[in-house]
């Protein structure tokens, strides 16, 4: 039966979080934000291996605690210079470990509030399908479009527009064909780069609290939303690791 692998790019700066420290590793409840994704993934009992791609000059991962994770995480120093780079330099870095049907679930560094609902919703959902899928959320706001001084030139209509979060859920062998035909500079999800070779990707609900920390005032809603999701996981555990145990067939 295929296997489950994540893999967490974290081999960018983060510029727009300002300072030198890259944005994976900005504290966020006493550990790097990288260090809430990697646990996320962990936390789902079918996951067998979380592969984290670093910048080749990674100085601060081994220096962070992985105890938590035992030994189900993995650092390959081989990041690239745009995100689909390093997951694609990524999979390459694992061809021996893994086999062409497997799954790669894909999720990035910076969202550290990934509900263990939404994950077992995702793995569920997909383990199903033939190329894969992602989490994403229906466009609520209205949509405007702007010319280049920032005056409105019209109204977008946004039913069946979603937008795309992480974990995105692929076959292996899809994801490496899709990113060596992709330009790398211009795939900003795995699920563009697998539109482009004409596969479909399933829509799976997502959630509003897995949100991507960009800015440094992101950090502080993150962290509610972490103190809340522990304390619903904390108290609906028995259900949570029975939702867990439905996503393996
Ligand atoms: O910059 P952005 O927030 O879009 O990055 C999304 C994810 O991709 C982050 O986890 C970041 O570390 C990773 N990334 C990467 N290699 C790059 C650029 C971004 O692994 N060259």
């Amino acid at each position: 039966m295929a296997q489950l692998f994540g893999l967490i790019p974290a081999a960018g700066s983060g510029s727009r979080m300002g300072g030198t420290l890259p944005k994976q590793y900005h504290a966020l409840a006493g550990k790097p934000l990288l260090g809430h994704a990697v646990e996320r993934l962990c936390a789902h009992r079918s996951i067998e291996q979380v592969f984290v791609v670093l910048a080749p000059g990674d100085a601060h991962f081994a220096g962070c605690d992985w105890r938590a994770c035992g030994d189900r995480v993995k650092p390959l120093y081989c990041g690239g210079h745009t995100r689909a780079a390093s997951v694609f330099n990524g999979l390459l870095a694992i061809r021996d470990l893994v086999h062409a049907a497997d799954w790669m679930l894909v999720h990035d560094a910076a969202r550290p509030c990934l509900p263990a609902g939404a994950l077992g919703r995702l793995i569920g959902e997909i383990r199903s399908e033939e190329t894969g899928g992602l989490l994403a959320l229906p466009v609520v706001d209205t949509l405007k479009r702007a010319d280049r001084d920032g005056y409105v030139v019209g109204t977008e209509p946004r039913e069946q527009i979603w937008q795309a979060q992480t974990p995105q859920m692929f076959r292996y062998r899809i994801l490496v064909e899709a990113l060596r035909l992709a330009d790398l500079a211009d795939a900003t999800d795995e699920a563009r780069a697998v539109e482009k070779i004409g596969c479909k990707a399933k829509l799976v609900m997502g959630d509003s609290r897995n949100l991507k920390v960009t800015y440094p005032e992101d950090l502080d809603l993150a962290a509610l939303i972490l103190g809340n999701l522990r304390r619903e996981e904390d108290a609906d555990e028995p259900a949570a690791a029975e939702g867990t145990l439905q996503a393996h067939p």
